[in-house]
């Protein structure tokens, strides 16, 4: 996919909803390309580096962060009716990460009280969704945080009107690619590798840990179905399984409606 690029050096803003800024940082993190890369687009708006900020249109819109807040909304349908192009950073911003955890589960009601001790409402909080779910996204830099290398390619895509290439297969497939033995078949471990988008060539599986799901689950490839069952028989109870599922992608369609099985004695929860 393409875009029209209408400025030689786009214009640029990177911005943060709700989330813990990671996704900035990482851009940060380019270090030895940083000068040579932002250089060449206009940077109108960059949080995390700076408190210069100009609200003007933008060619280019990336937002880490989930929507949590009234406050967030309204943030980002300015940043939206304002960019030709909006790209959602980081879990937060495409699933709504790990504060989307408890959505559908409990109501803000009884989050109020268990943290804060009050019911109402007092900070006009929202479910946690990915910035997808109010307006339209033109593209997704997955991970938890993004990885800077993605980023980087995803920059230089952008420079030339391509649209950012993500890749569409499971962490499974690096792990195979890079000759690893599988943490699930050897050792029992509860992998999600087989449903999570690679780009992160395996990490975790790598260093002989299970991969938690950083990068989110692969939109309509996903059968969690199949991972609940293959992780059962593993020996864990459902309740273990559908929280480690819910931590990345609470909100995943695939995910969210997954319902626990009387868990029986004996099965493991950790
Ligand atoms: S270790 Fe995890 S990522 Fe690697 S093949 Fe097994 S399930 Fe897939
Ligand atoms: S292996 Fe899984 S948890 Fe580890 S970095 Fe990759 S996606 Fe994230």
């Amino acid at each position: 996919m393409t875009w029209i690029i209408k400025n030689e050096k786009p214009k640029i803003g990177v911005f943060s909803l709700t989330g813990c800024a990671g996704d900035q940082l990482m851009i940060l993190n380019l270090e030895d390309t940083l000068i040579e890369l932002l250089a060449k687009f206009d940077i109108k708006s960059f949080q995390e580096a700076s408190s210069y900020s100009e609200n003007t249109k933008l060619d280019i819109a990336f937002i880490e962060g989930s929507v949590s807040t009234d406050h967030d909304l309204k943030i980002l349908k300015n940043i939206r009716e304002n960019s030709s192009l909006l790209v959602a950073i980081g879990d937060c911003a495409i699933n709504g990460c790990v504060q989307a955890m408890r959505n559908n589960q409990t109501s803000i009601a009884e989050r109020m009280l268990d943290v804060y001790g009050v019911k109402d409402n007092v900070y006009n909080a929202l479910e946690p969704k990915g910035v997808g779910e109010y307006v339209k996204v033109d593209a997704e830099i997955p991970g938890c945080p993004i990885e800077k290398e993605e980023v980087f390619n995803a920059f230089i895509s952008l420079l030339n009107g391509d649209m950012p290439l993500i890749p569409d297969y499971p962490v499974c497939v690096e792990c195979k690619l890079n000759g690893y033995p599988c943490v699930i078949i050897e050792e029992s471990k509860p992998c999600l590798g087989p449903i999570i988008t690679a780009g992160c060539d395996a990490r975790c599986p790598g260093l002989g840990l299970d991969c938690i799901g950083c990068r989110g689950a692969i939109r309509g490839e996903t059968n969690a179905k199949a991972e609940l069952e293959t992780l059962r028989k593993r020996g864990y109870n459902d309740k273990y399984i559908i929280n480690r599922l819910r931590f990345f992608a609470g909100n995943f369609e695939d995910i969210k409606n997954l319902g626990v099985r009387e868990a029986s004695k004996g099965e493991r929860d950790e």
